[in-house]
């Protein structure tokens, strides 16, 4: 921080208040982790400062070797923890991660074949006409995953993302009484709609997926099975989910972050079968800059640490410990989404408070307890406002939380919760944003939380 100060000593300061904040509450956002000072360290050096565009030992620019070895051995560490015949560790981001491979699908189900009837063997060699008709069949494609307000992400297909300019979208979601995927509708839904990809995978779906199914109802209809696998991605690598609910063995192509339960450096992979390899590599330039190869080189060491024992360890312990976390919450009155959790994530619908996800939120924020509010199914409340409260166990669990900690962490949140109430509007409604708080609940809530 001295040296950083030296130069701007407003970011010095910004980087040791984060660090601060970070100790003095609990933090339960369910994409958030700690990565390791290993992880850290190796993405702060002078990888950083390399150009590499290409592939490995086949560069745009000079000088690559370091950048291949580490690449190299990112991809492998990738290959050998998840059993996936080809990793592609370039994608910056779980958004540039979906990017790559849905252009990959395109290129691969739609570029291929319109090259091949025009017997042409890159885009460059084909006449204007040509070239016109691929780009409308690429244009005109559809993919289906799962509904935002059942847990879907932006990036599959929804309009404020280019995915949703990319496809015509559809969406499957929930069973409304239970909230649990209903696989009949799903294999209903792509019936009719007949998508090239389907899209599997969420960020606020607590419960675990049967890839199997997804990948039969893909064949059913002549789709590609896309996975992300961003956010359950460590309990993969961690051997918990396992079998049908292991989405590398069934996908065609698997995304994925690194940063979420994986625990590694911000950044994305790709995972495919090998018919899908020589499109995902084309991710640069097709969608990509040049790589980061700091953050690949850190992927290697996060990669290398999630195939050690221990992080198989830490992975049982997330599930575990999400599901003292959700007993522990219904033991004491609150409701969740699905009735419960068998992955790393538990969703309170805050309805039952008399609260929006927005009110609870801020509330849980100003008692040091860091969530994030989100969409429950149906959701009454809009997705800016939300009726819920997404909690993870990932990033506690790291710091060595187990059951005791997380059924104290579970009594502070109701605690918190049933002390908000939300404040009166002036035409007597009930405002959605903000609340008010029994007298010295957030002081009391930090003090607990802190001592945890
Ligand atoms: N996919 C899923 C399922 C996610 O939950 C997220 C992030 O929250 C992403 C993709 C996007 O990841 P990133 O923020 O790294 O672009």
């Amino acid at each position: 921080l001295q040296v950083i100060g030296a130069v701007e000593p407003r970011v010095a300061e910004a980087i040791g208040a984060e660090l601060a904040d970070q100790r003095a509450s609990l933090k339960l956002i369910a994409s958030e982790n700690y990565a390791s000072p290993a992880v850290l360290l190796t993405m702060g050096n002078w990888f950083s400062d390399k150009y590499a565009e290409g592939t490995v030992g086949h560069r745009f620019y000079a000088g690559c070797q370091n950048v291949d070895t580490v690449e190299a051995l990112a991809a492998e560490h990738a290959r050998e923890l998840f059993g996936a015949p080809y990793a592609y560790v370039q994608p910056h981001s779980g958004i540039d991660a979906n990017l790559v491979a849905f252009w990959a699908v395109l290129a691969q189900r739609v570029e291929l074949p319109a090259l091949e009837k025009a017997g042409a063997t890159h885009v460059n060699d084909l006449t204007a006409e040509d070239w016109t008709t691929l780009r409308r069949a690429l244009g005109d494609q559809r993919m289906l995953g799962m509904s935002l307000d059942a847990g879907g992400h932006l990036t599959h297909g929804f309009r404020p993302n280019i995915s949703g300019k990319m496809f015509e979208q559809s969406s499957y979601g929930t069973d409304p009484k239970t909230g649990l995927l209903d696989y009949a509708l799903v294999r209903e839904r792509a019936k009719e709609f007949r998508p090239l990809i389907l899209m599997a995978g969420y960020s606020a779906y607590p419960r675990r997926v049967d890839f199997a199914a997804m990948r039969e109802i893909a064949d059913e209809v002549g789709a590609t099975l896309v996975v992300d696998m961003a956010h359950f991605a460590g309990l993969v690598a961690g051997k918990v989910l396992t079998g049908d609910f292991d989405p590398v063995p069934h996908a065609h192509v698997v995304t994925t972050t690194t940063h979420k339960s994986l625990r590694g450096p911000r950044g994305g992979m790709v995972l495919a079968q090998p018919e899908f390899a020589d499109a995902v590599d084309r991710g640069c330039p097709m969608v990509l800059g040049g790589p980061l190869p700091h953050v690949m080189a850190a992927k290697a060491v996060a990669l290398a640490e999630a195939r050690q024992p221990a992080f198989a360890g830490y992975a049982r312990a997330v599930a575990d410990n999400a599901q003292s976390l959700a007993e522990g919450l219904t033991s004491r009155g609150a409701t969740l989404v699905t009735g419960g959790t068998d992955n790393h994530i538990v969703l309170i619908d805050v309805t039952s408070f008399g609260l929006t996800g927005r009110q609870a939120e801020s509330a849980l924020l100003d008692a040091g307890i860091v969530t994030n509010r989100n969409s429950v199914p149906a959701d009454p409340n809009g997705a800016w406002y939300t009726s819920g409260v997404r909690i993870g166990t990932p990033a506690l669990t790291t710091r060595g939380f187990g059951a005791a900690e997380f059924d104290r962490t579970a009594e502070l949140i109701v605690d918190v919760l049933s002390g908000t109430t939300p404040t009166a509007t002036q035409d007597g409604g009930s405002s959605r944003a903000r609340y008010a708080m029994a007298d010295g609940l957030a002081g009391r809530t930090r003090a607990a939380a802190a001592e945890l």
